[in-house]
Formats: structure tokens, C-alpha cells, sequence
């Protein structure tokens, strides 16, 4: 094949940089300026001019969708599809390295991967164990500070208390729970790494293996690894290993858990003889919107300092949108959105993002009301569903009988009259005895309880026997389905009243096809299941997206990096949301929000829209608040505002012909009704105001009800209450 193809598009720089020589290399730029593209390329050069095997190639990416992505552009750059690469996430590469070598890893061969939400209720019952109060032991808190310490490669015997009470007490809750995931073969995220860099460091002999097969080692979003990605990555790299590292300084969003930035300064002194290539052409945004994250992003001092500029068009100016509430504000981008499927763009093209998860809500009811589809990325996502996970914990006790937190989520689940006072003995008698839930069960249905007790307690032992030996030879998909039924989880939800049991039993039913779906790798050395088990904690919902039919995407600004579309959204920009308000007064916490700001500003390619409320009901608090700051730091050029049809809050004058009695809008009441004001409708429920017109008799209002949608209703017949 001619080499050209691969050079090809490519600017000097890209190209420099993908054809560097056999040794380290780090490309330094700014959003949009090809570093994907030029990793990309990179491998595809590798393996085609420099003949090197793909076997000896590791891809290191931010997100599963990046890896499959890359891995297809590679394959679609070299015409031929490669097998034996390594393509994944840091924690996706460390379970695959667990897997193959539990052994020296020292793990049971089924171990399971907990998610963040297991993790923070073991912890919830860690504290009940140990009798400890969970207010003064916050157990958000101490997952922090075990995430941390795994974060920054520390076991709870590299800790020294320093002779503080407070943190011995953390240092022995990191023991104990270190212990409990021991008993239970449980790995959460930050143990995948963690054990993945021991793994190498105490095994001399695999390392070595695994440095003569990876020779090269291609990282994205480089700026956002953790000392323990770091320290991987060095330990693989040895003296042989030839590091092709790419980041933005000014997109390093994740300092908040552990990713430094400062690693790419470590990385010259660490390599020395790095080849550095900087790339100062953005071939994504219009100037518009480059010139305005440029601007943006001057405002932080503690910056490697680099400026992008664009050959491309101007583009339209950024359009921002002061909304009265979060509701108006989802009707702003519905329209929008309307107007733009109606110009015949795809609906993918678009993205609405976000500063937190919770935004999402009002949101989605706004798209689901006017019938868009959507995806929301991130979130609450399929696998974390409550009722997925009740069916993940039946399948994972199948698995494992010791798995703890599977058995505690469901063995009262659906309610088999196994109460809390025999869940505690269970407790009480596994502590007692160091050992499993599921044998303490069995031990003290046999002893210590009532009769009737102990009789749930063993039909519960035997479903979960009963469903192993029933299901041992079944497809997974035929596994998942027996499980959702026989477990009575199907028929529990089905009680459930109302819409929320019927999506549950739609989820539950969904993961069937998940599982039919699911394809096991066979170069992979655990079940089917186990397999099934682990890409339901560690890929969460990710790969649903596309299977589905042409969409929104929802996801918050840190689950969009790396990615661009033609269309975006930034909703909610306030100062208190964002920047947040724990970052408001932190410098340096002020200057990472700035670079999300930055980070979601440059995802769009041609069109960008700043939304903000005045008011704003979040997790059930009216918050009133000002636009960002972020907006101001945009020069004015190239911002154009779009102005409400009517300006600020104008009071509709009336003429009084009774006094208002309480809260309510009597007709022709002289109460002043201020534009975003609530008020609730004896029949289509609570709402906003939206618009006035009129006078006396005639005076009308636009309300955006909830549930009913907006309506003009004449004020003197609507009777609406103030609220
Ligand atoms: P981010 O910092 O957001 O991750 P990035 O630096 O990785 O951005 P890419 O995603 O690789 O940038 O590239 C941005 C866009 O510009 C992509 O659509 C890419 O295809 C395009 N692009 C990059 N280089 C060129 C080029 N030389 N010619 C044409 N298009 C290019
Ligand atoms: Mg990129």
C-alpha cells in the first residue's frame, strides 16, 4: 500500500508528529487540533509502513465509545481489519490484565467489579459492622479518601496517621474494607488499577513479558491521567517502551479525582529526548466560536500557554438565551431543536450539555413532551438502574456465592419475609466468623432462628442454588431471563403501581436483550456471564447508543470530551451551577470549571447556544441566580442575544375590581403577576408564566404548565394561584 494515504489530511505538524522517530513523543495542542486524528494515524503508520505487528500496539483512550471509534478509524485507514491490538480505557485494559492473571493478581477467578454505588453501600454497612456513626464518619467521605489513596497508589500500610486520631480511624476503615472486598473477590474501579500496577511491579517475570510485547503506547486525553495511570504507564514503558502521548493542558477536567496535569511536564523529565510537537490549527469550530473559547480560557493563569487559530469561516455569532426558569429554557432548545431536524440535519448533530447529572430531568420531559428522541450519555444509566441491578445481583450470586453485596441487595428482594433483624444476625455471624453472608445464612437458619425465619432464609439459599443448577447450561440470554422471572423480581415490579413498575419490568426485559446482544469474547478466559457481569459495571450503557434510532445526546460537559458536533447546547450557565458554587472560591477549582467551560464550548463545530435561568428549581430548591461569569469573559463581538419577546418582569395593571383574596388571581385582581411567576391552574396542574398581554378584561398570560404544556388563558376567567 502507498504510504500517502495515511499522510494525507494531515497539516506539517500532524504530520511531523505521526511520523516521529522510534521515541517518545508528546503532542501538546489545543481542542480541535488533531491530536485523535494524529494518534489515529499514528497507529495506522506503525503498522503499515514501520511493519510493526498491531499485537505490540496499545491504545489508551478516555471512553469505550473513543476506543471502538479509534479502532474502527484505524481500520478504515489501513482498508483491513486488525486483530490482537489493545484498544481501551485505562480501566477496561487493567480488568482485561486482572482477568488473564487473577492468579498473580492474587483474586478469586470470579471476581466482581463493583460500581461506585456498591462501593458507597458497603461502606453504609462497613459502618453498621463496626458501629460507627455514620454522621461523624461520613460514608461519601471515606470512599473519597479510599478512592484517593488507590488513586495515588497507596495501600492502608504505606499510611502514616501522623498522630492524627481522625486519620487513623480513615486509615483503619480503608483496612477493613480492603478486607471485606478480600472475603467477597470484590474489585471497584480504582482497585482495577491499582492491582493492575502491582500486578507488574511483584511479577517481574509477566512485566517483562508484557514490555516485550508492547513496544508502543499510544495515550489520549493525556493531561487527565491519575498517579496510578501514570505510574502504569512508566512501570509498561520500562527503558524499552516507546510512550506516543497526546493532550491539552487547558482540558484537564478531572483534577477533582486525582488526574494531574502537571504528569506532562513529569513525562519530559521521565523520557528524556521526548519529541514534542505542537498543533496550532483548529479544523473544528468557526473562528466565532474559537475566538471565544480563546478568550475564555486567557482568563486562567496557569496555563502552558498556547493559542489556536482557524482558516475556516467566521460562522454565526453565539447565541444566548436568558430563560425566566430551567422550563423555559427547555422550551428555548426544544425549539431550536425543532427548527433544526425541520432543516433536515441529523438529530445526533446535536448535543445538549450540561454542568451536573440533575439537569437532565426537566430536559428529557421537554424532549419526551415534544416527541425528539434522545439519548442521555452518563447519568443514570442502564446498568444502574435499581431494578437492572437487583437482576445483576441474582446473576451475580449465581456467579459467586460469596459476593456480599449481591447477597445483601437481594436477599429480601422481592420481600420474602427475611427482616432486618435477620439480616443483622447474618451480619453479626459472618463478622463473628470471618466469613461470607451466604454461609453465615445457612449457619444460623439452622440455629439461631424462629422457624419461620429460618424457613425464608433457606427457600432464599435454594432459589439461588436452584437457578445455578437450572441455568448452568443456558445461553446467557436464557440465563437472564429465567433469573428476572424465577427470582420474582418480574412479578414484584408488575405490583408496582403506575408507569415507574412498568418501566422497570420494560428494563428488566431490555437486559435480555443486553445479554442476546452481548457478544463474549472468546479470547477472554471467564464465562460468558462473568464477562456479561463485568461489562454491565465497567461499560455502563455506553454501547447502547448505537443501536438506536438517530437521536439528541444529553450528557454532561466532562462525558463530551473528545467529541464535536455541529450543533450545541451549554445549558444552565449560572454562576452557583457553573461554575459551580464549591469552586467559587478555590482558585484553582475556579480555573478547572473555566477549562470545562472551555472543554464545552469547543465541542461545537458551527453553532453554539449559552442558556441561562433566573430561576431555577433544582433538587427540589428555587435557586435565583446570574448568568455565569464565563459569559462575561466572552467578548461581546461575538455574542448575540436573544431577547424574550417581552423584557424583565412587567407587572399586567388590571383594573381592581375586588380585593384578591389570599393567593388567588381574582379576575381583574390589581395584583401585580410578574413573568416567570408559579401559579397552579385547577386543571392543568402547576406552571410558569411565560408572556402577558392586555389590559383589564382583556389581560391574558401564557402559562408553561408542567404537564399540560403552554396555554393563553385570559387571566380574569383562569383563577389561577399564585404560588
Ligand atoms: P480534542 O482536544 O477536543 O480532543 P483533538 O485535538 O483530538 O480535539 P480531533 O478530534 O482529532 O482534535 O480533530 C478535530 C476535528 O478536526 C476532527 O473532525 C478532525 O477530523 C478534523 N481535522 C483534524 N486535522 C485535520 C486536517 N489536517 N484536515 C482536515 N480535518 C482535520
Ligand atoms: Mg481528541
Amino acid at each position: 500500500m502507498d504510504v500517502t494515504p495515511i499522510l494525507e489530511s494531515l497539516n506539517d505538524a500532524q504530520r511531523q508528529a505521526v511520523t516521529a522517530p522510534a521515541k517518545s513523543t508528546l503532542v501538546i495542542a489545543g481542542a480541535g487540533s488533531g491530536k485523535t486524528r494524529v494518534l489515529v494515524h499514528r497507529a495506522a503508520w506503525l503498522i503499515d509502513v514501520e511493519g510493526i505487528s498491531p499485537q505490540s500496539l496499545l491504545a489508551v483512550t478516555f471512553t469505550n465509545k473513543a476506543a471502538a471509534e479509534m479502532r474502527s478509524r484505524i481500520e478504515s485507514l489501513l482498508g483491513t481489519p486488525v486483530n490482537h491490538l489493545w484498544i481501551g480505557t485505562f480501566h477496561g485494559l487493567a480488568h482485561r490484565l486482572l482477568r488473564r492473571h487473577w492468579r498473580e493478581a492474587g483474586l478469586p477467578q470470579n471476581f466482581q467489579i463493583i460500581d461506585s454505588d456498591d462501593q458507597l453501600r458497603l461502606i453504609k454497612r462497613l459502618l453498621k459492622n463496626l458501629e460507627i456513626d455514620d454522621s461523624r464518619w461520613v460514608p461519601r467521605d471515606i470512599q473519597y479518601f479510599i478512592n484517593g489513596q488507590k488513586d495515588e497508589g497507596l495501600r492502608p500500610q504505606h499510611l502514616d496517621d501522623d498522630g492524627d486520631p481522625d486519620r487513623r480511624q480513615m486509615i483503619a476503615l480503608y483496612q477493613s474494607y480492603e478486607e471485606i472486598c478480600g472475603r467477597g473477590g470484590l474489585v471497584d474501579f480504582a482497585e482495577l488499577l491499582l492491582r493492575a500496577h502491582e500486578l507488574w511491579r511483584d511479577n517481574a517475570e509477566l512485566l517483562a513479558h508484557y514490555r516485550r510485547r508492547f513496544q508502543h503506547l499510544l495515550v489520549d486525553e493525556f493531561q487527565d491521567t491519575n498517579a496510578i495511570q501514570y505510574a502504569w504507564l512508566r512501570i509498561l514503558a520500562g527503558t524499552t517502551g516507546i510512550p506516543f502521548v497526546v493532550g491539552d493542558d487547558d482540558q484537564s477536567i478531572y483534577r477533582w479525582r486525582g488526574a494531574r496535569v502537571e504528569h506532562i511536564h513529569q513525562f519530559q523529565k521521565d523520557f528524556p529526548g521526548t519529541t514534542v510537537v505542537k498543533l496550532e490549527q483548529n479544523y473544528r469550530s468557526t473562528a466565532t466560536i474559537l475566538n471565544a473559547a480563546n478568550a475564555l480560557i486567557a482568563n486562567n493563569s496557569s496555563r502552558m500557554g498556547k493559542n489556536l487559530w482557524t482558516d475556516g469561516a467566521d460562522g454565526e455569532a453565539i447565541k444566548l438565551y436568558s430563560a425566566y426558569n430551567e422550563r423555559d429554557e427547555a422550551d428555548f432548545v426544544i425549539g431550536r431543536l425543532r427548527d433544526w431536524i425541520a432543516q433536515g440535519n441529523l438529530r445526533a448533530d446535536a448535543a445538549i450539555l450540561y454542568r451536573s447529572n440533575a439537569q437532565s430531568r426537566v430536559l428529557e420531559e421537554s424532549l419526551i413532551n415534544a416527541r425528539i428522541p434522545y439519548r442521555v450519555y452518563g447519568g443514570l444509566r442502564f446498568f444502574e438502574r435499581a431494578e437492572i441491578k437487583d437482576a445483576l445481583a441474582y446473576l451475580r450470586l449465581i456467579s459467586n456465592r460469596d459476593d456480599d453485596s449481591a447477597f445483601e441487595r437481594v436477599v429480601n428482594r422481592p420481600t420474602r419475609g427475611i427482616g432486618a433483624r435477620t439480616v443483622e444476625l447474618m451480619r453479626s455471624w459472618a463478622r463473628a466468623n470471618s466469613c461470607p453472608l451466604w454461609r453465615a445464612a445457612g449457619a444460623i437458619a439452622s440455629d439461631e432462628l424462629s422457624s419461620r425465619a429460618a424457613n425464608a432464609v433457606l427457600a432464599f439459599l435454594n432459589i439461588i442454588e436452584r437457578m445455578a443448577r437450572d441455568t448452568a447450561e443456558l445461553s446467557l440470554e436464557d440465563r437472564v431471563d429465567h433469573v428476572i422471572h424465577t427470582s420474582g423480581l418480574i412479578d414484584f415490579f408488575k405490583k408496582e403501581k403506575g408507569e415507574k413498575g412498568e418501566t422497570r419490568v420494560e428494563n428488566l426485559l431490555e437486559l435480555v436483550s443486553a445479554a442476546k446482544g452481548f457478544k463474549a469474547d472468546p479470547a477472554e478466559e471467564m464465562s460468558p456471564l462473568d464477562e456479561f457481569l463485568s461489562h454491565a459495571a465497567l461499560e455502563a450503557g455506553e454501547g447502547q447508543a448505537d443501536a438506536w434510532e438517530d437521536c439528541v445526546q444529553l450528557m454532561t460537559m466532562h462525558s463530551a470530551k473528545g467529541l464535536e458536533f455541529p450543533l450545541v447546547f451549554l445549558c444552565g450557565m449560572e454562576d452557583g451551577l457553573f461554575p459551580h458554587q464549591r469552586s467559587i472560591a478555590d482558585p484553582q477549582g475556579l480555573e478547572e470549571e473555566r477549562r470545562l467551560c472551555y472543554v464545552g464550548i469547543t465541542r461545537a463545530k458551527q453553532y453554539l447556544y449559552l442558556t441561562y435561568a433566573e430561576q431555577r428549581r433544582l433538587h427540589g430548591m428555587d435557586n435565583y441566580s446570574q448568568a455565569s461569569r464565563f459569559i462575561a469573559e466572552i467578548p461581546d463581538e461575538y455574542i448575540e442575544e436573544i431577547r424574550p419577546r417581552v423584557q424583565v418582569s412587567r407587572p399586567v395593571q388590571t383594573t381592581p375590581r375586588r380585593r384578591p383574596s389570599g393567593g388567588s388571581l381574582a379576575p381583574g385582581s390589581d395584583m401585580g403577576i410578574r413573568l416567570g411567576q408559579r401559579v397552579r391552574h385547577i386543571k392543568f396542574g402547576d406552571g410558569v408564566i411565560l408572556n402577558c398581554e392586555g389590559q383589564g378584561a382583556h389581560a391574558r398570560v401564557e402559562v408553561n404548565f408542567e404537564t399540560a404544556g403552554t396555554k393563553w388563558l385570559v387571566l380574569s376567567y383562569a383563577n389561577l394561584d399564585l404560588m
